[in-house]
């Protein structure tokens, strides 16, 4: 009660606070602990971090903290058999090997916790036969190799990696029946002006000759072993050769073994697209160009089962405890972690610390705050997706919003964010709130981080707003956005040059990107805020009438692409016509009542309210996508041929793209799967429509 009354009386200004007290140096400590040694998940480094964060947020006072334990399977490189590929001559003496470790470059690299370069759930095994450039290993690049006549079966095909998901360009291998798959980095990607010559780290923030990006490989989200229920002690556990992970080796290269491999590869020469920044001519393979020259894949990495642990903590709501808009990073990194997830780390303990400040102060958010430290997200959203999936009732019930950040930045460009639409406006609010973290990018009439987003992110369709990307999956949002329908935002991009290697250090994050601690400073601010309007404000703020323009401006894009297509479904297609314009107009007409509810009535506001909750709830089909069940989200999901990317209406992109490719009758059997999830999409458009006119 006196919280209450505290509350009510008393409001500080929260932004004001949010803006003033946010500090550098405060982020800038919390990063330096978090990086100062490996914390690979599952390891006990990870463990001393998880009891690290929950001391952090018991010190500041927030309410509740807990270590929310789950069981389950991890992967790991074996610390005394490195991975590696080798090429011998005709009598079977080994000329050369790849490295099975990165070079340490800069004080602190060189710790013993550093794992040798390996790729998460990768089969152990040795595999010999001739290399095959794949380029990035997508469903085209294989056409391509096929309709050339090279064929990747049994061979070990080199990938660059690139902004595919490496666990789809696996994938798309193995259906080929690929022995082995090499990942690899091109300096043209991760170098400047595609030299390696120049200048790298330490000196940069560009990969040096020996960087290999560690990563994940399985498909699946949460603990391989429990799909859809979490990996508490009474779990089923399925066998693991039914899990969502490779069955073939797969190994990380850094560009100074690609540069061997790829100098000495014989066949044609790649494409023109498939060239890339090494200073070497392409080839597609098989094999080496010296016939004698064989080569065989080694790998050890092996499976293990570990216990991890999410830190969960939160801040009691003063008038709807039961409400919960939640806030989360994942801990785990593959190695130092410095801007991946340390950065984000460290944002969010700075976040945490303003809201015990103003808790303090006497104030409270009107809902609660939950702060959601994840466990093992590299391996596959592990932490979340179990957490998520022990809670889905309460969670569906009682969730606000979902607030997301991976790493803080992903290069100082600009501010990024996917969304859904329904967070599109406070997120806006927040960013036009925080001054430019780029001094340069003030001084040319650009003062707040939302001006250069604006600027360099513009949506083609209205000027003078940013360009919002769809959600897909690669971090922690991914089952509460896709499965559980909360809406969710994520403010990262995984495009780092040094992304998951060694080299992704506190010296990176704090010297090389970030000197002044703006960037950080800034994201944490726009962080804070939207947790504040979302906890806040008496009627969430949540953009209703801008999903309407959402699914009308996707319903255009999916009509454009596929317009031929559609051709022979324009009765289905009216019907989703219709039912969008019928959403667009009930948005509208939502949004506009909104103005007219009496705010000192309790019962209104929570009955408004609930209304908005249940409305991403709305788009999820209980059947799950067409031939995906593990996504229910028929407005948005993951893109199926790379899972970092957003698809809308991603069941009927799915069952559409390579329909005329298909023999005549499994056409007849795909335009029976598109009419009935055609109907599928309308009905639950219609009832999203239902949900606000709130007619029964
Ligand atoms: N963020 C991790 C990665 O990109 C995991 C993503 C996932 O498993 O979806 O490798
Ligand atoms: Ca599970
Ligand atoms: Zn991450
Ligand atoms: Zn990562």
């Amino acid at each position: 009660i006196l919280a209450v009354v505290l509350w009510s009386k008393q409001p500080p200004d929260v932004p004001a606070v949010v803006l003033e007290k946010c500090s550098g140096d405060a982020i800038s400590a919390s990063l330096r602990h978090l990086t100062s040694e490996p914390h690979t998940a599952g390891t006990e480094a990870d463990t001393q971090q998880a009891q690290w964060v929950a001391e952090q947020w018991r010190d500041q006072g927030l309410d509740t903290v807990n270590l929310v334990p789950y069981d389950v399977l991890l992967s790991y490189p074996d610390p005394d058999k490195t991975n590696t590929l080798s090429v011998k001559n005709g009598s079977g003496h080994v000329v050369w090997e790849s490295q099975g470790r990165q070079t340490p470059l800069w004080p602190g690299e060189d710790h013993p916790g550093v794992l040798p370069s390996f790729n998460a759930y990768s089969a152990r095994g040795l595999v010999q036969g001739p290399v095959v450039y794949a380029f990035l290993g997508r469903d085209e690049d294989f056409r391509y190799l096929d309709d050339h006549n090279v064929s990747v079966s049994g061979s070990i095909v080199l990938v660059r990696y690139g902004d595919v998901f490496r666990g789809n360009q696996v994938l798309e291998a193995e259906k080929r029946g690929a022995g082995g798959v090499l990942l690899f980095l091109d300096p043209g990607t991760v170098s400047p002006e595609g030299s390696y010559d120049n200048d790298t780290y330490p000196n940069t923030v560009f990969a040096p000759p020996d960087a290999a990006q560690l990563g994940t490989t399985m498909m699946g989200n949460g603990d391989p072993l429990t799909p859809f229920y979490p990996s508490i002690e009474s779990a089923f556990r399925i066998p693991e050769d039914e899990a969502a992970v490779p069955k073939i080796p797969v190994q990380p290269l850094s560009y100074s073994d690609a540069a061997f491999l790829l100098g000495h590869m014989g066949g044609p020469v790649a494409p023109k697209e498939w060239q890339g920044g090494l200073n070497l001519v392409y080839r597609l393979g098989p094999g080496l160009q010296e016939p004698s020259l064989t080569t065989s894949l080694s790998v050890h990495t092996h499976n293990a089962n570990a216990t991890v642990y999410n830190v969960v903590a939160t801040i009691r709501g003063a008038v709807e405890p039961d409400r919960y808009v939640l806030l989360g990073n994942h801990r785990d990194a593959w190695i130092f972690g410095g801007v991946d997830p340390s950065s984000a780390t460290a944002s969010m303990l700075e976040v945490s610390r303003l809201y015990g400040l103003l808790l303090q102060k006497g104030w409270r958010p009107r809902r609660s705050l939950v702060f959601c430290s994840w466990a093992a997200e590299e391996y596959g959203l592990v932490g979340s997706t179990e957490w998520t999936e022990q809670f889905t009732t309460v969670l569906q019930g009682r969730a606000v919003a979902y607030l997301n950040v991976d790493m803080v930045f992903e290069g100082t460009y600009s501010f990024i964010s996917m969304a859904s639409p329904l967070l599109w406006g406070a997120i806006v609010r927040a960013a036009r709130m925080v001054p430019n973290p780029d001094p340069k990018e003030a001084a040319a009439g650009r003062p707040t981080l939302h001006d250069t987003w604006v600027h360099r992110h513009p949506n083609p369709r209205h000027p003078g707003r940013p360009k919002f990307l769809g959600l897909g999956s690669g971090s922690d949002f991914a089952t509460f956005q896709h499965v559980l329908g909360i809406p969710c935002m994520d403010m990262d991009a995984p495009s780092l040059p040094l992304y998951h290697t060694l080299y992704e250090t506190f010296h990176l994050a704090r010297q090389l990107y970030d000197p002044d601690m703006a960037y950080h400073v800034a994201l944490t601010r726009t962080w804070a805020l939207v947790a504040y309007f979302l906890s806040h404000e008496d009627v969430i703020p949540f953009s209703v009438s801008l999903y309407g323009e959402f699914l009308t401006e996707a319903l255009q894009d999916l009509e454009e692409e596929y317009s031929s297509l559609l051709n022979q479904t324009q009765t289905e297609l009216g019907y989703l016509r219709a039912a969008v314009s019928t959403f667009s107009v009930a948005a509208k007409n939502w949004t506009a009542g909104l103005a007219s509810v009496d705010l000192e009535d309790a019962m209104a506001v929570r009955a408004a309210n609930d209304v908005q909750m249940m409305l991403d709830r709305a788009f999820l089909d209980p059947r799950g996508l067409p031939g995906r069940p593990h996504f229910n989200h028929v407005v948005m999901a993951p893109s199926n041929s790379n899972t970092y990317t957003s698809d809308s209406f991603a069941g009927l992109q799915d069952l559409l793209h390579d329909l005329p490719d298909l023999p005549p009758k499994e056409q007849v059997t795909r335009w029976r799967q598109v009419r009935e999830h055609f109907a599928a999409v309308t009905h639950l458009i219609r009832a999203a429509a239902g949900v606000l006119t709130q007619e029964i």
